[in-house]
Order: C-alpha cells, then structure tokens, then sequence
C-alpha cells in the first residue's frame, strides 16, 4: 500500500520503518530541518534499540523516503498517517494545534489539486475522545467526503518500539467507516499473523483504550511508590510484598516496581489529560487526580533521602547520578524523573556529575553547563560524596563495586530504581539506601 507518515519522532520513525519492511512505499513528512537533514543521509536521530537495521534495510529497498513536503506525500499515498506529537497544554488538556493544523493543510490541498481519490487519515498520535469525529465534522463541513477518519491509538514502549511494533499485544481501530476500517486491519495483518487480536471500535472508544491503558498503568506503578513508602515506615521490604502478590493471577508480576516516579513522553501527560476529559464531561476520575499528585511527590523521595542523611545540609556536596533517561533503553527525557532529582539537588547548592548510556547529549539541552557529564559511569564518581541511581539502565545493575568505593569519598549510594541487592550492599560495606526496602 501506499502511505505517509506525518511526523517522525519515536513513534513516526518507527511506524513508517515498520511498515515500510512489511513491502508497503512510505513517505515520511517532517518540518523539523535538522532531523530530516540526518533521516536523509541514512542517521536514525533517536536512540531505539534494533531500529537502525530495518531503517538501513528499507531505504537500500527504496521502500521509504523523507521528506518536507506534504503536499506530494498527501497526493501519493492512500492512508496517511498522523504521529505528531499531543504535548500537555496549559490547563492540562492535550494540546491538539500539531493535529488539528496538519489536517487543515491536508484538507487545503486535497482542495487545491482537486484530489478525487479515496483516502484515509490514521490518527495515531494519542489524542483526546472526540479528536476524530472533530476531524471527521471539518472533512464533512467541506464537501470532501472521499476521506475517511481512523483512531488507531499506538502502543509501543520506547526502548522495546521496533519489537512492539513487529508484534503487537493487539492493534485497535476505531471509525465509523467499515471500508476504512477493513483496509487497515489488511495492513495490519502481516503483524498479527500468531492471532493477536485487532479490535474494531468506533472512534471514541478507540480514543479512551489509549489512555485508560496508560492511565491504569501510572496508576498500578505510582500504588506500588506509595506501598514503598509505607513498606519504609511499617519495616516490610516492598520486594518480598511485590512478589507475594504478584504472583496472583489476578494480579500479574509486571509495573509493580516502585521507584522515583513515572516519566516520559505519555504517562504524565496522558494521565493529566484524562483528568481534564473526565473533568469536562463531569465524571470526575479522581483516582487518576491522585495518582499525578503522588507521582510529582515521588519524584522528590530519593533527594529527601539524601538530606536525611546529611542531616539537611548538602550545600557543596558533590553528587555523582547514573542515568538521565526517563527509562532505559531510550535517550528520551521527557518529563523525566531525573530533571526533579537534579533540579533539587541544584537548587540546595549541590554538585552534580552525570552520566547516562545515551541520554548525555539530551540532557545537555535540559541542564547545559549546570552540572557536569562523565564520559562513563566510574568517571562520573570522582571526588563524588555519594552516587544516585535514577534509571535502571542494566549496565547498572552489575557495576565494579571496588571502582565505586575506591573512587567516592565514602562507599554511599542512594538507589532510586531498586537496582541493588540491600544485603549484599551491606555485606560489601556499602551504605546503601533504596526505596521500600
Ligand atoms: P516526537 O516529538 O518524538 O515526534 C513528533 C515529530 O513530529 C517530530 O519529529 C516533529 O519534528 C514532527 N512534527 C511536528 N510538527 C510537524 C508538522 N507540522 N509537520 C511534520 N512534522 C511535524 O513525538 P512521539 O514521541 O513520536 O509522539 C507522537 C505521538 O504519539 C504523541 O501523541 C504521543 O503521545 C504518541 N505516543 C508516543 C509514544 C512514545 O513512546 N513516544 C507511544 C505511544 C504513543
């Protein structure tokens, strides 16, 4: 088939490479001069782990292209595809400008150059209930009634994006056409071939899928943060509870691991924006207005932590953190915990040497010369008062304890991601801090 993917960040980039190593021709648009300069020297601009060889793949093929201009992509494929970003807006709300601005120049030029041929806009960016059937009334209110409207609410996770997409738990769809519902699910069915379930919906439950699924899982992690805290105070190790429960089917072992807060380009934004939606419909969720709360709460336990145990005072002190992300496997710090952490740690006259297995070169656009980066995790030690774990990259989770204690003033670690065994930590003379244990 032919397509076009408008917008090509973390999700854009690797649906337009997903679908393009499925044999379909993909046009991918985006305005950003600095990403499509790299895209089209054949340099992926993000860090997702497996993507660069199907991106190599594809443009070796000619399967895919890049491109400024929306008006050829718009005339050249059948489904266009829209995975521009839906950041929070100011009351919350997701702003909606990227989407709603993209789909009047599609309109002005499906006007323009007269085009008569069927088409079909996806949203896939996250967008609020209503987003579609707001675009669908502007489609209609301009006599161009060729173009059908799709909800297909994307699921992948950073850092797994390519797999995810290659073999999704379920693909959903929501329109209220069946013709256009019908050709997407003949898309998507390369990538269901082991009987993963594509469901078809109208649009506004395809809308809330997506952000019920990532709301109930913010709220299922920040449960977790607050049972840490309590596990703290009562002398119950959050690990051993974690497990004990987990192991219920009912329940299920995964996003019950407590630690500095969720982050991210989705979570916080998805779960404030579905705040707003329940607010405007007057059906308040006000499960979810506490769970952003505890959540923005969280963010700041481990600085706590390391005041405690400088009996308040760090003015001076010198603070080595490993990891920048907002999860790992990703260079992504959107929203990410480790902003809070250092931001606090700055604003009470600390010193901050940092490292990060990929998100350095990001976190230079966040903090510039305000702290410091370390070319390695060991380097980031040196003269260090004590070393804070903020993303459980894996490269952390077995580090050369002799290196650490050689190197910090003395052997201290405050672990915001559990990534540590407490007993060993202390076998190993370590003081060592973590959360809920
Ligand atoms: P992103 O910021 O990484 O990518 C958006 C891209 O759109 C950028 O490359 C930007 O340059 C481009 N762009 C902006 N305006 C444009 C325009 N007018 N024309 C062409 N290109 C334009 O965002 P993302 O993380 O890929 O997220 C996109 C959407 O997908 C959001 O709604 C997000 O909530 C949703 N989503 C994201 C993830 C994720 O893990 N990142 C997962 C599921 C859903």
């Amino acid at each position: 088939m032919k397509l076009s993917v408008i917008g090509t960040g973390y999700v854009g980039l690797v649906t337009g490479v997903g679908f393009a190593d499925r044999g379909n021709n993909v046009i991918c648009v985006d305005n950003d001069p600095v990403k499509l300069d790299k895209l089209k020297k054949g340099i992926v601009p993000i860090y997702e782990p497996g993507l660069e060889i199907i991106f190599e793949r594809n443009i070796e093929k000619g399967r895919i292209t890049f491109t400024d201009n929306l008006t050829n992509a718009v005339e050249n494929s059948e489904i266009i595809f829209l995975c521009l970003p839906t950041p929070q807006g100011g009351d919350g709300a997701a702003d909606l400008s990227y989407v709603l601005n993209t789909v009047d120049d599609i309109i002005k030029i499906i006007i323009k150059k007269n085009i008569t041929a069927n088409k079909i806009v996806v949203t896939k960016s996250t967008v609020p209930v209503g987003t579609c059937r707001k675009i669908k009334n502007v489609l209609e209110s301009k006599n161009i009634n060729h173009v059908d409207v799709v909800s297909n609410p994307e699921f992948l996770r950073e850092g797994f994006a390519v797999e995810d997409f290659r073999k999704p738990d379920r693909i959903v769809i929501g329109s209220d056409s069946q013709e256009a519902l019908d050709i997407i699910k003949q898309l998507y069915e390369p990538f269901v071939k082991q009987g993963n379930p594509i469901f078809e919906m109208n649009f506004e439950s395809s809308e809330l899928t997506k952000y019920a699924s990532n709301s109930y899982l913010a709220a299922r992690i920040t449960f977790m943060n607050e049972l840490a805290n309590l596990c703290e105070k009562v002398g119950a190790n959050v690990d051993l509870v974690r497990q004990g429960m987990g192991s219920d089917s009912r329940i299920g072992k995964r996003f019950l691991f407590p630690g500095v807060g969720y982050g991210g380009s989705c979570f916080p934004k998805d779960v404030k924006a579905l705040i707003k939606t329940s607010r405007d419909f007057k059906s308040p969720l006000s499960i979810l207005e506490k769970v952003d709360q505890v959540n923005e709460y969280q963010k700041t336990v481990l600085v706590e932590k390391v005041k405690k145990h400088f009996k308040g005072d760090i003015k001076g002190k010198h603070f080595a953190l490993w990891g920048l992300s907002f999860k790992p496997n990703t260079d992504d710090m959107r929203a990410a915990s480790s902003i809070v952490i250092i931001n606090k740690l700055l604003e009470s006259g600390a010193v901050v040497t940092a490292y990060d297995p990929a998100a350095v070169e990001t976190a230079k656009f966040y903090f510039g010369n305000k702290i410091n980066y370390a070319p390695d995790e060991y380097a980031a030690l040196k003269n260090a008062d004590a070393l804070l774990i903020v993303t459980e990259w894996n490269e952390f989770r077995n580090p050369d304890f002799d290196i650490i204690k050689r190197e910090l003033k003395s052997p201290l670690i405050f672990d915001g991601r559990n990534t540590l065994d407490p007993d060993y930590m202390k076998k190993i003379g370590f003081q060592y801090y973590s959360i809920g244990r």
